[in-house]
């Protein structure tokens, strides 16, 4: 059976966990609309249009 040799500190865990958090957070691709970054799989916030269609109506195009 496998033993732990050393324990890592909750500052050593948490920095490499701070790190993977940094990598996974800028999640955008460009709207194909307004080529604007947007969140994948969501609605484009700056046209408001997801899958060829307006589905949040906007005040002035
Ligand atoms: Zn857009």
């Amino acid at each position: 059976m496998g033993v732990q040799q050393n324990r890592r500190s909750k500052a050593r865990n948490r920095r490499r966990r701070a790190e993977v958090m940094k990598l996974e957070a800028p999640n955008l691709n460009e709207c194909p609309k307004c080529h604007e970054l947007k969140q994948p799989h969501m609605v484009c916030p700056s046209c408001g249009y997801y899958k060829d269609r307006e589905v949040i109506a906007q005040k002035a195009e």
